[in-house]
This record gives structure tokens, sequence and C-alpha cells, in this order.
């Protein structure tokens, strides 16, 4: 392999990556997959190549994200020596209001970039510091900015304003909607996938340890469920979702919590945790005789059926459900419930392709047609910035 391009996406305590093969055509070859887990506490590399091979498995020396990538630097060394870097991607949370697509990279950006710290302070600052480290590592490659909110740029005004007074929404107050580069990515592959839904109304169902729902007219998102922050509408693993502001004033007002508490209890300890004391992790719900892991899953059940119906509102009717990410694409049973509980509609599961995964999982005659299509947000990130820096 003489030249590659990488793709970082850069949280709190984990640095994740790819790398891809210089694209041909546009067309990226996965090489290897990977991530820095533990930053912080014990960190570990692990990387598989293309087929899930073990490419590395050790613990390294890493006590923040720049010591991450750096170790990440040194892996890459170690295994693509003459190799260069032709192209770095991002996945940045917060592209706020301007950032409608992606972007190369350069001083003015990052400012910018910087100035939307607030809006997303448990993410943006992580993302950010991995751009710094990697212009550090890789003065001379250029680098490109993805954003999760960029797709959802261009819906309708009312889906995207937050009804407090103009002088406090003046301020970026807005409904953002996340997950924009996976239900982009689903987006990009429906022409081929499902070319009869790929210009219809389709609800898109992020469902991971982060959650949410796109409206998807004509391969547009006209409606979201994730708003402001990403801890609106799905109950998410460590997230409650859709909540009255009232119960946040209450923990403070009525509970004297600080705000850092108050922080926690909505980033951390809410949804599946919150509510089943016992995972954020639907495996270890699933199955359980447990009545707080029972309600724990009626409730995620119970929310994704609601938002279903308010999207379907939002589009004017639907033509069909996709499900994703790692709920999405691996419980059959959590699929099954949500299109039980949507029945309504019209849907009508087809259990045996709900089983195999697809990718339809609807019987012929279900006015909704259901399908499981896996997301791939780093592929995304990957042809945006072959698109962006003229790889071809
Ligand atoms: P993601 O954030 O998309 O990587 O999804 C991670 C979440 O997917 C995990 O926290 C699990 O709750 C969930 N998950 C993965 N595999 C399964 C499975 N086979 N059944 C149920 N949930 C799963």
């Amino acid at each position: 392999m003489d030249d590659y391009g990488l793709v970082l996406n850069a949280g709190s305590s984990s640095l994740k990556f790819c790398v891809f093969q210089r694209p041909a055509n546009n067309h990226w070859r996965l090489e290897a997959r990977g991530q820095i887990d533990g930053i912080g506490t014990s960190p570990r590399l692990v990387v598989k190549g293309e087929h899930g091979e073990k490419m590395a498995d050790q613990d390294v020396p890493v006590g923040d994200g720049r010591g991450a990538v750096n170790a990440l630097a040194a892996w890459l060394k170690s295994h693509y020596g003459g190799s260069r870097v032709v192209g770095v991607g991002h996945r940045v949370v917060h592209g706020g209001a301007k950032f409608t697509g992606p972007v190369i990279l350069d001083k003015g950006v990052f400012a910018e970039l910087q100035a939307l710290i607030p809006l997303a302070p448990l993410h943006q600052p992580y993302n950010l510091a991995a751009i710094e480290a990697a212009t550090e590592r890789l003065p001379d490659c250029p680098q490109v900015c993805c954003f999760d909110t960029s797709f959802h740029r261009g819906a309708p005004a009312v889906s995207e304003l937050v009804p407090l007074p103009a002088d406090i929404r003046k301020g970026g107050v807005q409904r953002y909607g996340f997950h924009g580069i996976s239900y982009e990515y689903i987006a990009s592959v429906l022409p081929e996938l499902a070319p009869e839904i790929a210009n219809g109304r389709v609800i898109i169902a992020h469902l991971g340890s982060g959650a949410s729902m796109c409206a998807l007219k004509n391969g547009k998102s006209i409606d979201h469920t994730l708003g402001f922050t990403a801890l609106d509408g799905l109950c998410m693993g460590t997230r409650p979702g859709s909540l009255d502001p009232g119960v946040v004033l209450h923990l403070f007002q009525g509970l004297k919590m600080t705000p850092k508490e108050v922080e926690t209890i909505l980033y951390k300890k809410s949804g599946l945790i919150g509510i089943s004391g016992i995972s954020n992790d639907m495996r270890d719900l699933l199955g359980k005789e447990d009545p707080n892991a029972t309600l724990a899953i009626d409730y995620f059940i119970y929310q994704a059926a609601k938002q279903i119906g308010a999207l379907t509102a939002s589009l004017g009717g639907v033509d069909a459900i996709v499900f994703t990410a790692g709920i999405g694409e691996n419980s059959p049973e959590i699929r099954r419930r949500i299109c039980e509980a949507s029945k309504w509609l019209g849907c009508s599961m087809d259990e045996k392709a709900n089983a195999a995964k697809g990718p339809r999982i609807s019987t012929p005659d279900s006015k909704v047609s259901l399908w499981v299509i896996p997301t791939n947000e780093e592929l995304m990130i990957a042809r945006h910035t072959a698109n962006l820096l003229g790889l071809k």
C-alpha cells in the first residue's frame, strides 16, 4: 500500500479510526479499523483488518486525546512504514447553522468550530483536540471535517425551531439534529439497495448507544428527533430522550443539584441504565427476568413507536422504515417489537427475513416496507474526504 487515507472519530475516552487505501474511482478499500479505548484509565489499542482479522491488541501509554493520536501515528508507522497519508477525514459533532456540508480545514474553520464548543461541550473539544494533534503530526496533509449536524440543514424552519424568546434563539439555540453522517450514508445507498423507496417518505431509525430517527423525503432530512443537543427524542443507553424541561428545573431548584450533577444525570445516568439500574447495553437487558430491565426495554420500544408516529406526521405518511446502528442492525427482537407497536401504520414483518437481517424484512403486502441497512459513517467520511481533496 503506497498512499492511504485516515478517518478519525475522537470521543472523550476513545479514538476510533479507519485506514483506507487511496481511492480508485472514489472507491475506498478498508485496510484496518480500530480504536484506542479507555483513554485516561486503562488505554488499549485494538485494530482489525478488512475481514476482521486481528492486527493489534495491546496496552498503550496514553493519557489524553493528543497522546492517542500519537500512539495511533506510531502504530501506523510500524505497519505502513514507507506509505503516505494523503488525507484525514474527521468526524465533528457540531457544524452549527453554518456548515451545511463537509469542509477542508483551515485556521478560519478551526476558529469557527471552537466557537461552537459551548453547544457540544462533551464532544466538540475532543474532536478538535484530535484535529490539532493530527495537524501537528501531519502538517502538510489536508484534513476534512464532516459534521453530524450538516445533513439536517435545509429542513423546514419549524423543525429547527426552539420556541423560546428571540434574544435567546439568536445565540444559536435551535434544533440541530445529529447522527447526520449515518443518515447521509443510508440515503446514499438507498437508490441501489432499495430504489423503490429512495425518493419516498422514509424514517431511518439509528438505534445505537446514542439513538435517533430521521424523516427522509426524497433523500433529504425534513425532521429528526435529536434537537439542540444529543439529549432529545428516543430513550438512549445513558440519556433520557424526550423530557419535560420542568424536570430539569426540579433537579436544580427542588433537589438543589449543581450544573455538573445535572449534566451527569442527563448524559450518563438516564435512559436504559437509569430505568433498569442494570446496564446501558441492550444486550445485557434482553432476556433478563428482572422487572426493571423489562421496563427499560418497554420504554425504549414505547418511545421509538411514538417517535415513528410523530415523524410520520411530519412526512405526511410513511413508505418505509429503515433500521440501522448497533441495536437496529443486530436485534431482531427490538425490530419486531417496534414494528408490532407500529402495526396501525400497516407495518407487517416477515419474521424469517427479520431473523436473517433482511435487508428487506417486511411481507410483500406490508403497507410500509421495512429494512435493515448497516450504516457506515467512516466510509461516508472517507468519501467526502476524497471528493473534497480531489483524490480520484
Ligand atoms: P452503536 O452505538 O451503534 O455502536 O451501538 C452500540 C449498542 O448496540 C450497544 O450498546 C448494544 O446495546 C447494542 N447492540 C449491539 N449488538 C446487539 C445485539 N445483538 N442485540 C441487542 N443490542 C445490541
